[in-house]
């Protein structure tokens, strides 16, 4: 197995990074290192945002190293995922040189940050198969080793489209793409697939590398909390580059919570709803005369094709119901993304289909 180290830009390697005063302190009474104000904010009553917050909450840490089933040390906390992709993006390529592949269509930041950084990006189509949508693993693996990609995004499950990669998938590609780049599977939605995670087979390739976050089943998209889960070396590494204190107190506290048993256990039934109402909102509109094609889904939404989009859209909006756009999108001419909401919430977006249908 090649280091997966040598993978991250040349001029960084050795790089400490930025050392905060909280990331040298060690142990004490006073703290006077961090110029910190000596007493609280008047309307902070708990005292709690006085002090800048550990650069990776133990507490946190240990609960979401628990949750993933890795090792604390593989597992880096960011200000949601993408912090981690920015990071990734930053650190792996070198801006002019490198390039980034992703899927196509696939999650919008990945070209973002690429864009930023300067970095090439390379598109893969996902490849029809049937009703479903998959990442052609041979042509991302023949496209990354032919472009130069240092970097590899592939969402599973994808969004807006996508059918979820297992772990031996992954584990195939890294090894095939090992000392060239690293791939990262995006978990966001794979809550709601029921398929199996990639991060337990993260021992099984250096380069692999998986995004899980906090923001979609876990319904704390406010506090910003992702993760990114890699070999020991890469996320010690990565941290050093990371900005100091990625993690405000209230976002840790709520993470924390949001893993107690009991709210864990609530969020699992919420899952389980959540994919029920989809597939109760599927039947549903698959019954509207202006949907063309609703495509599979293993995700918290629904990714719809209509006879007119324009139509739909803009009596959606007329009803308050706001759904993306996704017309921009290469081969989505027609289609829109729907998030599934409650189940009153689906009744009124489905009854103004219906009405779009009577109309
Ligand atoms: C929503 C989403 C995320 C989540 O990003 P956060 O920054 O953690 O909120 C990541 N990847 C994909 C594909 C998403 O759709």
């Amino acid at each position: 197995m090649s280091d997966p180290l040598e993978l991250l830009r040349p001029d960084l390697r050795g790089y400490a990074g930025y050392r905060s005063a909280r990331s040298e302190a060690r142990a004490g009474e006073i703290w006077l290192n961090a110029n910190e104000s000596s007493g609280a904010n008047a309307s902070d009553e708990d005292g709690l945002l006085r002090r800048y917050p550990e650069p990776q909450p133990g507490a946190s840490g240990e609960a979401l190293s628990a949750l993933y089933g890795a090792e604390p040390s593989r597992l880096m906390i960011g200000r949601g995922s993408d912090e981690a992709i920015d990071l990734l993006v930053r650190a792996v390529g070198a801006a002019g040189r490198d390039a980034v592949l992703v899927a196509r269509p696939s999650f919008g930041m990945y070209a973002a940050c690429a864009r930023l950084q300067g970095a090439r990006l390379l598109e893969v189509d996902l490849r029809s198969d049937g009703n479903e949508f998959r990442v052609d693993l041979d042509a991302v693996r023949i496209a990354a080793l032919d472009g130069g990609a240092t970097l590899v995004f592939l969402a599973s499950p994808g969004n807006p489209l996508g059918e979820p990669i297992s772990p031996d998938e992954a584990v195939a590609l890294a090894n095939a793409l090992a000392g060239r780049a690293l791939v990262v599977i995006d978990e966001a939605y794979v809550e709601f697939a029921g398929s199996a995670s990639v991060v337990g087979a993260l021992g099984r390739a250096g380069n692999l590398a998986v995004l899980r976050t906090l923001s979609k089943a876990h319904a704390l998209a406010a506090a910003r909390v992702g993760c990114l889960l890699a070999d020991a070396r890469v996320i010690a590494a990565l941290r050093r580059l990371q900005a100091p204190y990625p993690l405000p107190v209230p976002s840790a506290r709520a993470a924390l919570r949001c893993l107690a048993p009991a709210s864990l256990a609530r969020t699992r039934a919420s899952v389980l709803a959540t994919i029920e109402e989809r597939e109760r909102v599927r039947a549903a509109l698959a019954g509207c005369a202006g949907v063309r094609r609703i495509h599979a889904s293993r995700a918290n939404f629904l990714l719809v094709e209509f006879a007119d989009a324009d139509d739909a859209l803009s009596r959606l909006g007329a009803a308050g119901v706001v759904v993306r756009d996704l017309r921009a999108m290469p081969g989505l001419d027609t289609a829109l993304r729907i998030t599934i909401g409650t189940p009153a919430q689906n009744d009124r977006m489905l009854a103004t289909l219906r009405a779009t249908v009577a109309a």
